[in-house]
């Protein structure tokens, strides 16, 4: 490996991420009630995730696209 290919690569695999996640932590000013089954089944990351909102416990919750059921109380209506 040259030093050429040391300093491309982070460049690519970094702006990535950044650009459409989240706000990560307090930013976002919600609770954040854990990952649902399913995306832990899966054993995703977060970055692969999609953050879901529940009414009922006021916060969010990440996990994959399809799913609907709050890992905190089981709501299934956002
Ligand atoms: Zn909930």
């Amino acid at each position: 490996m040259t030093p050429a290919d040391e300093e491309r690569t982070p460049a690519v695999v970094v702006r990535f991420p950044q650009s459409r996640t989240a706000p990560a932590g307090s930013a976002g000013g919600y609770k954040e009630l854990g990952i649902g089954a399913m995306a832990r089944h899966l054993n995703m990351r977060k970055s692969q995730m999609t953050g879901h909102w529940c009414s009922r416990c006021n916060g969010m919750w990440f996990g994959y696209a399809l799913e609907v059921e709050c890992p905190q109380c089981g709501n299934r209506h956002g």
